[in-house]
């Protein structure tokens, strides 16, 4: 497999035949603990006082990125390549067979946090990557193939599409306001009121205004700050964290069981060879966010293809919605 970038759109993709994936005869869980032979080794775990891990993290069994290796950027005529170099985490969240992240206390998932932090942090000190994917797929319509609690976490060697745009733009605001674009956002929602859902001392919960999924829910630190990393250092911004995110996940699931979390976090600095040309002052203008994505239909082509939403519940509504459950 390789990474092209597609000159249109600057967007970098994936291509190639991937790695047949074995056919694994064995019934048991591979997540639950006790099976650990069926998953690669551990790269790290929490343990707890009896010295069993509480949460363990191990690279995927087929991952789509190879960890060894240059990145070997080079040119094909006006075409962009490179190698498929980045490393794939799978994140098993309990050693009991759980199936929500809702269903394990604050402490539990202050642990888990603890863990997405290190792997983060750890990533990061690898300047090949650019970006570390920080994400969740809960149920069937979101993809998820393993019902075990898991995360993934993926260094890849460039910014994806996406989370590429929101830099842009948000530079864009600080380069004319000189504020930062979310910071302005948390302003004028906590103001209004009207798409919040919930709030606690650290974080702020709400429908963004063009939601492109309905009961979308954005998570963002009430004090700026553009480091998930550095901002999770507090022990009570953790707790907090996990405070929010059990309360809702908690109502996202009394709408659907498929959804997706999404870590918006800053780019890997120390990647960049001229840190003032592409994110000098991502310090300022960006701040990290979680992005929760419920899956209540199969997507549309137009959605898909065309990357155009369409979102049958208004967010005023949704957020109300949740905000009362
Ligand atoms: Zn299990
Ligand atoms: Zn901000
Ligand atoms: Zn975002």
């Amino acid at each position: 497999m390789e990474l092209r970038q597609d000159p249109t759109t600057r967007a970098w993709i994936l291509v190639g035949k991937e790695r047949e994936k074995e056919d694994v005869k064995d019934t048991r869980c591979h997540f639950c603990r006790g099976n650990e032979d069926l998953t690669p080794k551990t790269i790290r775990a929490l343990y707890n006082q009896k010295g069993e891990w509480i949460v363990r993290s191990f690279p995927d069994k087929s991952p789509i990125f190879q960890i060894e290796g240059n990145l070997d950027r080079q040119a094909d005529g006006m075409f962009d390549k490179m190698r498929n170099i980045g490393a794939h985490e799978v994140i098993v969240e309990a050693p009991g067979h759980t199936t929500s992240l809702t269903s394990l206390s604050e402490n539990v998932i202050a642990d888990v946090l603890k863990m997405y932090r290190e792997r983060v942090s750890d990533l990061k000190k690898d300047r090949r990557f650019k970006y570390i994917l920080v994400f969740k797929n809960h149920g069937s319509l979101a993809g998820s193939l393993i019902e075990h609690i898991h995360s993934h976490i993926i260094g890849i060697p460039v910014i994806p599409a996406r989370l590429e745009r929101e830099l842009r733009w948000a530079k864009s605001h600080y380069d004319m306001k000189g504020r930062c674009l979310f910071c302005d956002i948390i302003y004028q929602e906590s103001k209004q009121k009207m798409r919040t859902v919930f709030e606690n001392k650290d974080f702020i919960s709400f429908c963004p205004f063009a939601s492109r999924f309905s009961y979308e829910v954005w998570t963002l630190p009430l004090i700026h700050n553009h480091s998930f990393e550095n901002n999770l250092e507090k022990e009570d911004v953790i707790d907090s964290l996990a405070q929010i995110l059990k309360v809702i996940l908690l109502k996202i699931e009394r709408i659907t069981n498929s959804y997706h979390v999404v870590f918006h976090i800053s780019p890997n600095e120390y990647s960049f060879r001229t840190i003032r040309g592409d994110i000098g002052t991502i310090v300022d203008d960006f701040h990290w966010h979680i992005e929760i994505l419920p899956r209540t239909e199969r997507e549309s082509r137009l959605q898909r293809e065309e990357e155009f939403y369409i979102n049958t519940v208004l967010p005023e509504d949704a957020a109300k919605m949740l905000r009362e459950m």
